[in-house]
C-alpha cells in the first residue's frame, strides 16, 4: 500500500471530568466531527506535514524526530510529529512520509481536536505499514498517541480523549476507569430516546498545552492533594479522607473529583433505567461543582449551561475541561433550536460573543476510510 486515508471522531464528554488523570472514572463518547489523514510513503527518508488548518508545510527528516527536534518545531506539528515519535518508541517501522491532514472539529474548544488529529495520524500511518488496527490493538494504540500529546506536544492530558477517539461505538459512550484503564462500552440510546445533545462552543479557545494555564494548575494542586494523603492519585481517597486535607483549595477539589466519579456511576444507573430527566440533573449537579470546587468554569459557560436548563434542557454542564471552550446541554431533539436561540440571546444581553452550536449523538470510532 502506498497511501492510507483514515478518519478518527472528536469527542463530548458526557461526565467525569478532570477525573482521568485523578485516576477516577468518565463516560465520553465519539462525535460525527472528525480529523482526516492521508499518509502517503515516500522512497526516501523525508517527512512533510500539511494540514488545511495551517498554511505552512513542515519539512523535515525521520532522524529529525526525536525530543530536541521538538524545539523547532511549530506548535501544531509536534501533535503529528509526536505520533511518529511515540511510534517508532515502540518499534514502527516507518518509511519516509507524507502526510495532509483535514479536519471539521473546531480546534480548542473542548471537542479533542488534538486526539482525533492524533488518532487520524496513528491510524493512516499504522494502516500504511500493515500494524494491526483491530479492537484489541486500540488501547496500546490510544497510549502511543497519549504519549504524543503528554511527552511531545507538552500538554499534560489524561487519556480519556484517545481512548473514546480510537474506541468509540454508535449509539455508546465508554466508561473509562482510570484506576486500571479498564474500559466498557455503555449503551446510550440517546436518538431512540428522543433527545440531543447540544454543544455550544463559547468561543474562547482553551489551549492545553499551555504549562501555567487552569489546567496545568488543576493537576498540580490534585497531584499535591494526594502527595498529602499519601496516594498515588487522588481518585483513591476516601469520601472521609476529605477532612485531613487542611487547605480549603485542596479540598475542593479533592471533592469534586470524588463526587464527580460517583456521579458517573449514578448518570449510567439513569440510562439504564430511560430516566433521562435524572440524567440531566446529575450533568448540571456535576457542571455546579466544576464551577464551585473546581474553579474551572467561565462566566460564558456558566451563563449557557444556566441558560440551557432554563429553556428546557435535561441537564447542562461545560465538558471536556473547562476554562472556555463548550458546554453541553441534554435536549429532547423539538426543543434543541428553542434552547440554542435562548443561548445566543442570553450571550447577546451579557455582552458575550456569539456562540456557535452543533448537535450530536454517539458514533464510531476510528477507521481506515481507503486505501
Ligand atoms: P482540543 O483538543 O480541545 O480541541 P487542544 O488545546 O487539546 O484543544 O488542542 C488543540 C491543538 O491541536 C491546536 O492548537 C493545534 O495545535 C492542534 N490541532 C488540532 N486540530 C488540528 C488540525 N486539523 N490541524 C493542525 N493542528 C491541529
Ligand atoms: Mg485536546
Amino acid at each position: 500500500m502506498t497511501s492510507v486515508t483514515a478518519r478518527a471522531p472528536g469527542r463530548v464528554n458526557l461526565i467525569g471530568d478532570h477525573t482521568d488523570y485523578n485516576g477516577g472514572l468518565c463516560l465520553p463518547f465519539a462525535i460525527g466531527l472528525g480529523t482526516t489523514t492521508t499518509a502517503r510513503a515516500r522512497g526516501d527518508n523525508r517527512v512533510r506535514v500539511r494540514s488545511t488548518a495551517f498554511p505552512e508545510v513542515w519539512t523535515g527528516r525521520l532522524d529529525d524526530l526525536t525530543l530536541a527536534g521538538r524545539e523547532a518545531m511549530p506548535g501544531w506539528v509536534r501533535y503529528v510529529a509526536g505520533v511518529l515519535w511515540a511510534a517508532r518508541e515502540a518499534g514502527w517501522e516507518l518509511p519516509g512520509l507524507d502526510l495532509v491532514i483535514d479536519s471539521d472539529l473546531p480546534r480548542g474548544s473542548g471537542l479533542a481536536s488534538s486526539a482525533a488529529l492524533e488518532c487520524s495520524v496513528a491510524v493512516a500511518v499504522g494502516g500504511l505499514i500493515d500494524r494491526p488496527l483491530d479492537p484489541g490493538s486500540r488501547q496500546p494504540l490510544a497510549a502511543l498517541c497519549r504519549r504524543a500529546e503528554t511527552e511531545y506536544a507538552g500538554a499534560p492530558t489524561g487519556g480519556m480523549d484517545q481512548l473514546v477517539s480510537l474506541l468509540g461505538r454508535p449509539d455508546h459512550a465508554l466508561l473509562i476507569d482510570f484506576a486500571d484503564s479498564s474500559i466498557r462500552p455503555v449503551p446510550l440510546p440517546l436518538a431512540r430516546a428522543g433527545l440531543v445533545v447540544l454543544v455550544t462552543d463559547t468561543g474562547a479557545g482553551h489551549e492545553l498545552a499551555d504549562g501555567d494555564g487552569g489546567y496545568a494548575q488543576r493537576r498540580r494542586e490534585c497531584d499535591e492533594a494526594a502527595a498529602m494523603l499519601g496516594l498515588p492519585r487522588l481518585g483513591l481517597a476516601w469520601p472521609d479522607d476529605l477532612s485531613r486535607l487542611d487547605d480549603d483549595v485542596h479540598r475542593a477539589r479533592a471533592r469534586h473529583v470524588l463526587a464527580e466519579s460517583a456521579r458517573v456511576e449514578d448518570v449510567i444507573t439513569a440510562v439504564a433505567a430511560d430516566d433521562w430527566e435524572r440524567v440531566g440533573s446529575i450533568l448540571t449537579a456535576s457542571h455546579r461543582s466544576l464551577r464551585g470546587d473546581y474553579a474551572a468554569s467561565t462566566p460564558a459557560l456558566d451563563l449557557a449551561v444556566d441558560t440551557a436548563v432554563e429553556a428546557g434542557a435535561h441537564g447542562a454542564r461545560l465538558t471536556g475541561g473547562g476554562f472556555g471552550g463548550s458546554a453541553i446541554a441534554l435536549v429532547p431533539e423539538e426543543r434543541a433550536l428553542a434552547v440554542q436561540n435562548a443561548i445566543d440571546a442570553a450571550f447577546a444581553a451579557d455582552g458575550h460573543p456569539a456562540p456557535t452550536h452543533r448537535t450530536v449523538l454517539p458514533c464510531a470510532g476510528a477507521a481506515v476510510l481507503a486505501t
